[in-house]
């Protein structure tokens, strides 16, 4: 049975933004307080770090905290589910999973997505084919295609210079294709902040339902990717265009 627990309308440019990862109660009601108050909030709780000694996330320190500002801010909260053993104790706080990068091929994990009654975002691996990410969103398949969300996160190219290469040719390809909502991580795309909000305007071009952005109130100090988040100038910089440029593709910004 298909649920639209976000209700996403077909003409909405829906926007997700949050710290990588969740730190502390300051950082994210900077956030919550902020005018352009974001109404789908992200936040890693369990991090997947290419590096074991970098920070993992607050964990179950997190978990409360998301259930405390919920008692006083209205958000959707969206996390990462990195095991199957995750999702019970995620369920309460959380509106949509997200599978990252690193566990797209996780079919286990995927499978036991499937079973409940949550919409899920599912990043593109580093290195997977268009066809290989929509056969991982086969797992999800019980979930109905309003419930599947996939995200182009950047893919592993020959070169350096960036982050990641941004693959607006799979936006196009996956919007005429396929029933899904589309969503593109400027961040993790790119890798820097300066690079960010362009990269988010080429996505809403290209056709994307909605972006992902990482935003820190003092991104110097960031537990992680610091690097490419925007702070919250930066952020309410790129809404204003952003609110300017959606209607260009009929859409409109929904924060
Ligand atoms: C993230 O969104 O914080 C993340 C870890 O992204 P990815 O899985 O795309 O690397
Ligand atoms: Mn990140």
């Amino acid at each position: 049975m298909e649920n639209n627990p976000l209700n996403f309308k077909p003409n909405e440019l829906f926007l997700i933004t949050g710290p990588c990862a969740v730190e502390s109660e300051h950082q994210l009601r900077a956030i919550l307080t902020n005018e352009n108050r974001p109404t789908l909030i992200r936040g890693g709780i369990h991090k997947m770090r290419t590096n074991a000694k970098s920070f993992q996330g607050l964990g179950i320190e997190g978990l409360e905290l998301i259930k405390k500002l919920k008692g006083e801010f209205t958000f959707d909260f969206i996390t990462e589910v990195t095991d199957p053993r995750q999702i019970e104790t995620l369920l309460p706080v959380t509106s949509v999973f997200q599978v990252g990068a690193r566990n797209m091929y996780n079919y286990e994990l995927l499978k036991e997505l499937s079973r409940y009654n949550r919409p899920v975002i599912l990043k593109r691996a580093f290195s997977a084919t268009i066809a290989e990410w929509l056969g991982a969103a086969e797992y999800l398949f019980n979930l109905g295609e309003k419930n599947i969300i996939l995200c182009e996160r950047g893919i592993r190219s020959f070169d350096n210079k960036l982050r990641n290469l941004l693959d607006l040719g799979s936006v196009i390809y996956l919007k005429k294709n396929t029933p899904f909502k589309i969503l593109v991580d400027p961040s993790h795309s790119m890798g820097l902040t300066q690079y960010v909000a362009d990269a988010a305007y080429a996505a809403v071009a290209a056709g994307a339902d909605g972006l992902m952005v990482e935003i820190h109130p003092e991104p110097a100090v960031a537990l992680s990717d610091g690097q490419q988040a925007l702070n919250i100038s930066q952020f309410d910089e790129m809404i204003t265009k952003l609110k300017k440029l959606a209607p260009v593709f009929e859409k409109e910004l929904r924060l």
